[in-house]
């Protein structure tokens, strides 16, 4: 049955709700609003859907929290009939999930592909958006939900002569859909990331020669994955009411959660033994699910920061090799940990060198390869795995005008504001899903709580015959500094991260934000029922 949320406001917008981007949040959005009967357009840039999974397809892509938690938990069937091959699946498994998804509920109809979204504008007189295309067409909606990914738009190191180079070059988000052959070739890669990371553990037996380009060392923990063999496969399934539970319990959304342990409650001995079982184990265990004080206490964080430089000193034979893979400027997990597989002993191979560009810097591109302070190396192959403008950038790039023509761009000059991450002061009927200040974490579990949020709003806008909500001024001041206190007396707030808003590569992007909402994802979900709970009183609405 089609209805329509006009309520008198005329014209009729073209749309319901438009919603930008047909990755994880958009797909669900999707789902969910068509299940009410409304009029819905996605607007998709690729060809096809999957947003992050759809985009980095290079070598090595996968999850890095367990394939299981990972997937939606919406429909018993979909759980039902989806097998997980492995316990973290790779980028082209999640990527066929989401197109299954995308197939059985018949999604692929109402989202338009090729289609990026370039400027959109609200209208006062009509209570609408018109959100305009690359090629120019225009759609008009009454509520616009963005879900364009927290990192989507990716970013490449601002390094001289880089169009002069003659061979192949590709971001990792940006990675050619066609298979890359490395066999005898010599590649660079540049970035030392959770991406950097994975496509270097896998390419690194198929090249001739990898140069790797280190800035700053990660801390990385093993991801121990492993094939998913039938009696288990059985066990997940008959688990998902459980498992989603205790995901709804933890701190991220993960199958982790701190142990309510301090680091020192316990004996030296006691605490080596616990780093020795965290590291053996699998997923994100060693980060989400350590003592509770690691990411607090920088002396409690220096016994974990310890224990994992001791492990790298193991793994890798060349120790001044191995003292350069030893981050100095963060503690252990105060920045997104990158899981690994025989990472480190990729730095044993006689085919793989690690260039430090701290003591020799980059100094340009040239035609042939890269052009340290050293030397020139020369290269078939240059991988940029250098990150993106994460959070706030994939907003950057679109147009975004509220209320009189208000940027969004200058709103958040010095950093977002925003009502529960989710909406915007001047912004009426724009809905953000995994927008600043929103709880992260395990994002699938983020999202589908998210989805299912701003879905009540817009039902209940239907039901009150609303046609413009709108944060407050109040609203937003409350919540955005309430987002900053989260934030205060963490580790990762005081190192630079695409978690801090920091980009090298991008103007204006060198000093720290609160981006990202840091408090536990049950307080976040307790504090956003409790204004639905209370009729969003706390919204503008008319
Ligand atoms: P990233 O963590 O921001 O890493 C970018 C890397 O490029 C860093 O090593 C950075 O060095 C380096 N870099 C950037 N600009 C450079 C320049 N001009 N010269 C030299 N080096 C430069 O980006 P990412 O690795 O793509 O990961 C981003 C996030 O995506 C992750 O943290 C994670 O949340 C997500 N991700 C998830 C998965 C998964 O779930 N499986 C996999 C991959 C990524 P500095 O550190 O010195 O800036």
């Amino acid at each position: 049955m089609a209805q329509t949320i006009n309520a008198g406001a005329t014209p009729i917008p073209d749309f319901d709700a438009i919603i930008i981007g047909a990755g994880m949040s958009g797909l669900y959005q999707l789902y969910r609003l068509r299940e009410q009967g409304l009029r819905i357009r996605v607007f998709e840039a690729g060809t096809e859907v999957g947003g992050t999974w759809y985009w980095n397809r290079y070598p090595g892509a996968r999850f890095d929290s367990e394939s299981y938690s990972y997937g939606y938990s919406f429909s018993q069937e979909l759980l039902q009939e989806w097998e997980w091959s492995e316990h973290f699946a790779g980028q082209p498994e999640t990527l066929r999930y989401l197109n299954h998804v995308a197939d059985k509920f018949d999604l692929r109809r109402d989202i338009q592909f090729r289609s990026r979204v370039t400027a959109a504008v609200y209208a006062e007189d009509t209570r609408s958006w018109t959100i305009t295309l690359e090629d120019g067409a225009q759609h008009s909606t009454r509520f616009l939900i963005t879900a364009i990914g927290p990192l989507s738009t990716p970013t490449l190191p601002r390094i001289e002569g880089r169009d002069d180079f003659k061979g192949a070059s590709f971001h990792t988000a940006r990675w050619p859909k066609a298979p890359v052959d490395f066999s005898g070739k010599r590649v660079a890669v540049i970035g030392t990331g959770a991406t950097g990371v994975q496509t270097i553990q896998t390419i690194a037996g198929q090249v001739g020669h990898l140069t790797v380009f280190q800035r700053t060392p990660n801390w990385c923990a093993p991801l121990h994955n492993g094939k998913i063999d039938a009696e288990t496969q059985a066990k997940i399934k008959a688990s998902y009411p459980d498992m989603f539970a205790r995901c709804k319990e933890t701190f991220a959304c993960f199958l982790h959660t701190p142990d309510p342990r301090g680091a020192f409650e316990v004996s030296d001995e006691e605490r080596e033994a616990f780093y020795e079982k965290l590291y053996a184990e699998r997923g994100f265990g060693i980060w989400q699910g350590n003592f509770k004080d690691i990411l607090i206490d920088r002396k409690a964080n220096a016994t974990i920061s310890e224990f994992v430089a001791r492990k790298i000193r193991q793994r890798v034979k060349n120790q001044a090799v191995a003292e350069k893979l030893i981050p100095r400027n963060h503690g252990f997990g105060t920045r997104r940990l990158p899981l690994e597989t025989f990472y480190y002993e990729v730095y044993n191979q006689d085919n793989v060198e690690l260039v430090d560009i701290n003591e020799t810097p980059i100094e340009r591109i040239t035609p042939d390869g890269i052009r340290t302070s050293d030397r020139e190396y020369i290269f078939d192959i240059i991988i940029y795995a250098t990150g993106f403008d994460a959070i706030t950038g994939s907003f950057d790039k679109i147009d975004f005008r509220g209320v009189g023509g208000a940027r969004l761009t200058d709103k958040w000059k010095r950093g977002p504001e925003t009502y529960l991450g989710i909406m915007v002061h001047e912004f009426p009927n724009m809905l953000m899903l995994m927008g600043p200040h929103t709880a992260l974490g395990n994002i699938p579990r983020s999202i589908e709580y998210s989805v299912d949020w701003v879905t009540g709003l817009i039902l209940f806008a239907m039901e009150k015959r609303l046609t413009r909500l709108e944060a407050t001024p109040e609203g937003v001041k409350f919540w955005t500094d309430h987002v900053k206190a989260l934030g205060e007396g963490l580790l990762s707030n005081e190192v630079n991260s695409w978690m801090t808003g920091i980009n090298s590569n991008v103007e204006g992007k060198q000093t720290r934000i609160v981006a990202r909402y840091s408090g536990s994802a049950p307080a976040y979900r307790a504090r956003c029922d409790e204004v639905a709970a209370k009729g969003y009183a706390e919204l503008r609405l008319g």
